[in-house]
């Protein structure tokens, strides 16, 4: 019996927050007076999206392929190069399945955007918006990102070979 090749992803990723500058999730930019600092665009719910995908299909994560050293990188959208990373999966023969990603942080509230942001990453993925699980949930005023110092995503996907 040949099983099918399906292959399950997970990524983490954490931003510290700024004040001011501006905040993007999955592509969306939401006013809240505050910012993720980072090299790109610091879309800290892409980039666990980006580290789950590569993940799964057996290859070195991010920072690997898009370091923060590079300057070819400073302030890209992530959006854009969740469509690299795309490429690379399609090279090893791979399509997404579904992906879901869950930002864990205080605040903002996302879910007014949560269509947009799904829009988004379906578009970069090749993929109906269906897709995609956008969540978010607290961390219950507990630790670092209780008291807002940053923001986390973790993100699972599964993928499989065309
Ligand atoms: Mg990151």
């Amino acid at each position: 019996m040949t099983l099918p090749d399906i292959r399950t992803g997970l990524g983490y990723d954490v931003h510290r927050i700024i004040p001011g500058g501006k905040l993007v999730l999955c592509g969306v930019q939401i006013p809240c007076g505050f910012g993720l600092d980072g090299h790109s665009d610091a879309d800290v719910m892409v980039h666990a999206l980006m580290d789950s995908l590569l993940g799964a299909a057996g290859l070195p994560d991010i920072g690997f392929h898009f370091p923060n050293t590079d300057d070819r990188f400073r302030g890209i959208s992530s959006i854009v190069l969740l469509g690299e990373v795309l490429k690379l999966i399609a090279a090893e023969g791979f399509a997404v399945m579904n992906v879901d990603i869950t930002l864990i942080s205080e605040r903002p509230k996302i879910m007014p955007h949560a269509p947009a942001m799904k829009m988004n990453v379906a578009k970069s993925l090749d993929v109906d918006p269906s897709r995609i699980g956008i969540k978010a949930t607290t961390n219950e005023k507990l630790g670092f990102l209780g008291r807002g110092e940053g923001m986390a995503a973790i993100c699972s996907c599964l993928i499989y070979k065309k």
